[in-house]
């Protein structure tokens, strides 16, 4: 049977479980057959329509008639000396995103981008010299897990970061849609515990992401303890939502039991990893229920940044630690292949990042936590 000339037809993926009953109705099936499709689509992870067999040949026709099972296409993958893969993936536009998956003993990490570019401008990060193409799709989101899933058959992608491409809570509502479908059951089905949304701090959407509908973990780009700084190397943002407005933003906010805010700092050398920096973090995160997760910086050629010493790292750890602060240092994956974080940007260059003078092993994200006596 040959299916699916794609022009006008409805992309099945882009559809939630109540939109898709909708759908086959307005064909004539039979409602239930949405729940089918859902879950050859996301638990059988099928390349086309024709492989829904418990869908009869009639329904299965009327669907290809009206509907295409449109994946991402993989343009290029690179695999880092540390296992670490990198996926360029194409849209259906033409633009292309970056996935990057994260194997680790007890885990299987995928990384995945929000927007096209990046409405903000981060000067630390590689997306920033991009600028914004546009936001993703829902079905876009998705798309990379279903995507790079069937890449790795033998291993079930456990863990989700929306760390990849893109200021996530700038594309909201798409990235709650998209996160529905990965947790509900009727979807991927993965826990919003495995789940880590991460912001620059846009205030506004932190409270509605907080307050939303998947309660997945949430990481603050916070990367700097004066506003002098922040609005050197995170402009965009903290021209509109300073570090007090965001830091005040939220201790008003009652975080359920259990959870708490991670706060990302990323470590620019001779910038932001000074002691009177590591006591100010302190002073400012306090009264807030948090950790804060250190990311020493991974260089690009294009960056003026370098990373700091594995010393000053371990001198700006501890002070937070002996201060009582939960701290994690985050591993570098990565980093050769520039599939770490602040690395990605949407290009084809198999680009080897000779760049790295730095003897530490890479490695992305394997948080090491140092519990502390907290209160
Ligand atoms: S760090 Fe995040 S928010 Fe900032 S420019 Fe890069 S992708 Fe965008």
């Amino acid at each position: 049977m040959v299916c699916c000339k794609a022009m006008t037809k409805q992309n099945i993926l882009a559809l939630s479980l109540t939109e898709m009953e909708v759908f086959v109705e307005t064909l004539r099936l039979k409602k239930y057959r949405a729940k089918q499709i859902f879950s050859w689509i996301y638990k059988k992870g099928v390349n086309n329509i024709d492989e829904m067999t418990d869908l009869s040949k009639e329904d299965r026709a009327t669907l290809c008639e009206n509907a295409t099972l449109s994946h991402l296409q993989i343009i290029t993958r690179q695999k880092s000396t540390d296992g670490t893969e990198k996926f360029l993936l194409g849209l259906s536009d033409g633009n292309q995103i970056e996935s990057v998956l994260i194997p680790e003993p007890k885990r299987l990490t995928l990384c995945i981008s929000t927007q096209a570019g990046c409405t903000l401008d981060c000067t630390f990060c590689r997306t920033a010299e991009e600028k914004l193409k546009r936001n993703l799709k829902a079905e876009e989101i998705i798309g990379q897990v279903l995507t790079i899933q069937k890449e790795t058959p033998d291993c079930r992608i456990s863990n989700i970061v929306l760390m990849g491409m893109g200021e996530p809570l700038a594309n909201l509502s798409a990235v709650t849609e998209a996160l529905q479908r990965i947790t509900s059951p009727g979807g991927l089905e993965i826990s919003p515990r495995r789940i880590t949304v991460s912001t620059a701090g846009l205030v506004p959407q932190i409270e509605a992401f907080l307050n939303g509908p998947v309660p997945a973990n949430l990481s603050i780009s916070l990367n700097a303890t004066t506003d002098t700084v922040r609005n050197q190397i995170m402009p965009k943002v903290n021209r509109l939502y300073p570090i007090h407005t965001l830091l005040r933003a939220l201790k008003k906010i009652t975080l359920p039991k259990r959870r708490r805010v991670t706060f990302e700092y990323v470590l620019l050398r001779d910038i932001n990893d000074s002691i009177e920096d590591a006591r100010r973090l302190v002073r400012l995160t306090h009264g807030i229920r948090c950790k804060i997760n250190l990311i020493p910086f991974n260089e690009f050629s294009s960056s003026p940044y370098r990373r700091p010493t594995d010393e000053q790292i371990k001198q700006f750890q501890t002070l937070l630690h002996d201060a009582g602060l939960t701290t994690t240092l985050r591993k570098s994956r990565g980093r050769d292949i520039l599939a770490a974080c602040g690395q990605l940007q949407g290009t084809t260059s198999t680009h080897i990042n000779r760049n790295l003078n730095m003897a530490a092993p890479m490695g992305y994200q394997s948080p090491e936590p140092i519990a502390a006596q907290t209160d």
